[in-house]
């Protein structure tokens, strides 16, 4: 018997019932890991500001809900929008609280966003860092520069928000070094949490047709493709056992730090 849709807690849930929204389709960037463009394409889809709001106040109002998870892939993109839907939210005087589960873009962040969202009465922001190696970056197509990473988590620290920091491990020309690059720089950065994910090639994006062509996959039951479960694939410096240590190696020196442990 499925559970009562309240039931289902999120773990990132800060009150309860969480629902969630989606105000937008698409991303516009093309991380060559990513599968939002073979689902929703690289050409956004916007939903009016009312229809999204209306929603929410319709969840808020009718159905108990206490916390908005949106979902989207972009929801930075235009600055116009997120100020349009601030003042919707603020003029119809709806008070919940607001999370962004994915993550946002750093180099979509500064002082004038950031002012809304802390308006907007969320506590929490979590950027896709992926690599500390700005070589790395370029490989996946990130199209952004390891400088502006940095100033989207000091921007944010000063603002006061809790800050994410979301790395991968495993990806297409990596090496000692550049693993290395990546627990240096999420120390640097020094985010409230981290999280280091194993990369997972999906189907249809290009770094799979690079591992699946160089015959680095080994593993094509895709129920083994989750965000917590071992890696997948194997890369010229790395066996599998040597990724999901370099995974665990990196969580101990995040997070095995004087500093991170007198603070939690
Ligand atoms: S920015 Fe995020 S959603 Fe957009 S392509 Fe890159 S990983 Fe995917």
């Amino acid at each position: 018997l499925l559970k009562h849709p309240f039931d289902y807690i999120p773990p990132d849930a800060l009150r309860i019932p969480v629902a969630t929204i989606m105000t937008s389709r698409g991303c516009p960037a093309g991380c060559t890991y990513c599968c939002t463009k073979l689902i929703f394409t690289r050409r956004m889809r916007f939903r009016s500001i009312k229809n999204v709001v209306d929603e929410i106040e319709d969840a808020i109002k009718n159905y108990g809900f206490k916390e908005i998870h949106i979902m989207d892939d972009c929801f930075t993109v235009s600055k116009k929008r997120v100020f349009e839907f601030r003042d919707e939210i603020k003029k119809r005087g709806i008070e919940t609280t607001f999370l962004f589960p994915n993550g946002v873009r750093a180099d979509q962040v500064d002082e004038d966003i950031l002012k809304v969202l802390k308006d907007l009465g969320l506590l929490s922001l979590g950027f896709g860092v992926e690599s500390g190696n700005q070589r790395i970056l370029d490989n996946i197509k990130k199209g952004i520069k390891l400088d502006r990473i940095r100033e989207a988590f000091k921007l944010s620290k000063k603002y006061g928000f809790e800050t994410w920091g979301f790395f991968m491990i495993g990806l297409p020309g990596e090496n000692k070094k550049t693993v290395k690059d990546t627990i240096d720089f999420a120390k640097e950065l020094d985010p409230d949490f981290a999280k280091f994910l194993i990369l997972k090639p999906f189907p249809g994006t290009e770094v799979f047709e690079q591992l699946y062509q160089e015959e680095r996959i080994f593993d094509f039951n895709y129920d083994n493709y989750g965000p917590y479960t071992g890696p997948v694939h194997e890369l010229p410096d790395f066996t599998k056992e040597e990724i999901l240590g370099l995974q665990k190696k990196a969580l101990r020196r995040f997070y095995l730090r004087p500093s991170k442990i007198l603070k939690t």
